[in-house]
């Protein structure tokens, strides 16, 4: 027997009639994909094997335990969301196929408590959850071996509000969910904060496939991470849809309602790009989206193969972000070395995670060091003069923040863990020679596509790689309270 995953109505008054997903015809330009279903034999045993590419091995993060439960592994997030400017409130059913990753009777997901739930049911049981701050806790009606599925749905609506992140860092200071002038929505959230939209395991260590569908009135766009699958109009509303195949960590979702114009390109290879920017913005922001493909093909010179099948750019109203296969820029990040920086990461950050926020830096040093690289070939100055630049900050921040690899929990995100790492991988470089270098990179990537690692993986892998044992250089420039010699 197949579950019907969003065709599971909701009660809710308020809920939008689930928009049609399986009866709707394809559109012109994009082939009739089979949306894969997990498929329910008897209560507790769900057949997980149509969304595999989700598994992961979840942990707890050391830094921000409140967020994300090992015991779980989501493996694929169906979120059918509508969007109302007018009222301000978002709908949705969000249908999660998960994984026991150890024996459990209930389900702890992240959810924001500024949305009210309508209904949960598992497995198309109806069910009793509770809540208590942003965590939602769905029994199960059987317990879950290891290994063994279920399938959560959970109907909700409500005005979505951010997170406080805790964070020194002014413009991550909120997280989640933000509503702007008109009505106009985004969602952007590093280290966490997708629960303020959606039902979530809140944490990169669990990886996961996507389908989303953001309904929004005529003339507004929808716009989610992954590919973008075509929409549908019915009545007075039009429906987006997006689709996920290879795993994304929740920090790396997005959400963004408004009145976009979508700009259709080709980047290498024949990969599809779009541009989602609001019509008073075209002039100044389009001339930047457009140097993408350009800036992809260079990417892929340095690095190989770009990871996913499409790409795209989002104009959102603040905060720049490396969101999955569709980068998200505020006005104030709308340039080119900018969009270099958030596409970097989709070799270094989003095809392959850090497992906890301990290793942010292995986002944000390869991508700042990819970055200065652009800049250096594309505009002004050379590596070494910014290596010497940012050399002459590096002792204070570390004083402020704490060293790139032991960050203060409340110093998420500075400079330090992007400048310190770029030294670090600029001595790397000095030693190794660019051939090596640039082949150590490569292969880093291409080896760990759809993969988290951390520091003690990422030293080992270099050591076996390159013949090399640089795991002083790499402890000291991570862990010393001092900008190393
Ligand atoms: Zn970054």
């Amino acid at each position: 027997m197949t579950v019907a995953l969003v065709l599971t109505a909701c009660s809710a008054p308020e809920s939008p009639p689930a928009p049609p997903v399986t009866k709707q015809p394809a559109t012109k330009q994009q082939p009739a994909t089979k949306r894969p279903q997990a498929a329910t034999a008897a209560p507790g045993r769900v057949d997980l094997s149509a969304y595999d590419a989700g598994r992961s091995r979840p942990v707890a993060d050391p830094l921000y335990p409140a967020y994300g439960d090992p015991s779980i592994d989501v493996l694929h997030y169906d979120l059918a969301l509508a969007w109302k400017p007018g009222a301000r409130t978002l709908s949705g059913t969000a249908t999660l196929t998960l994984r026991a990753a150890r024996p459990i009777s209930r389900v702890r997901l992240d959810f924001g408590r500024a949305l009210k739930v309508d209904a949960v049911k598992v497995n198309d049981v109806t069910i009793e959850a509770t809540r208590k701050g942003d965590d939602l806790t769905v029994p199960l009606p059987e317990a879950l071996e290891a290994d063994e599925g279920a399938v959560v749905t959970v109907c909700y609506h409500g005005r979505p509000k951010p997170v406080d992140a805790g964070q020194r860092r002014e413009d991550i200071s909120m997280l989640g969910f933000h509503v702007g002038e008109g009505g106009r929505a985004w969602a952007l959230q590093e280290p966490f904060g997708a629960f303020t939209w959606f039902p979530v395991n809140d944490h990169p260590s669990d990886e996961a496939l996507y389908d989303v569908a953001i309904t929004v009135p005529e003339g507004w766009s929808g716009v989610a991470h992954g590919t973008y699958e075509g929409k549908t109009s019915a009545g007075r509303t039009s429906t987006f849809r997006w689709r996920s195949t290879d795993p994304v960590a929740s920090y790396l979702t997005v959400f963004a309602a408004d009145r976009f114009r979508m700009y259709r390109d080709e980047g290498p290879r024949g990969i599809p790009v779009t541009y989602w920017i609001r019509p008073g913005d075209v002039p100044r922001q389009l001339p930047v989206a457009r140097r993408m493909p350009s800036i992809m093909r260079w990417l892929e010179r340095k690095l190989g193969p770009y990871p996913f099948p499409s790409a795209g750019l989002v104009a959102t109203s603040d905060s720049g972000m490396e969101t999955q296969q569709m980068i998200a820029l505020g006005p104030l990040y709308m340039r080119p070395s900018v969009v270099a920086h958030e596409l970097a990461h989709h070799w270094f950050g989003d095809t392959v995670t850090p497992r906890t926020w301990r290793d942010l830096w292995l986002n944000e040093g390869f991508a700042m060091y990819l970055e200065m690289q652009w800049y250096a070939e594309h505009e002004d100055g050379t590596i070494d003069d910014f290596i010497a630049n940012i050399r002459r900050v590096d002792g204070r921040l570390r004083q402020e923040a704490g060293p790139p690899g032991r960050y203060r929990r409340d110093s998420f995100g500075i400079s330090n863990v992007y400048y310190g790492p770029a030294i670090m991988l600029h001595e790397i470089r000095k030693r190794l020679g660019d051939r090596k270098f640039f082949a150590m990179l490569r292969a880093w990537v291409q080896e760990h596509r759809n993969t988290t690692q951390d520091r003690a993986s990422f030293t080992k892998w270099i050591k076996e790689h390159t013949g090399r044992d640089f795991t002083e250089l790499i402890d000291t420039w991570l862990d010393s309270p001092t900008t190393p010699r």
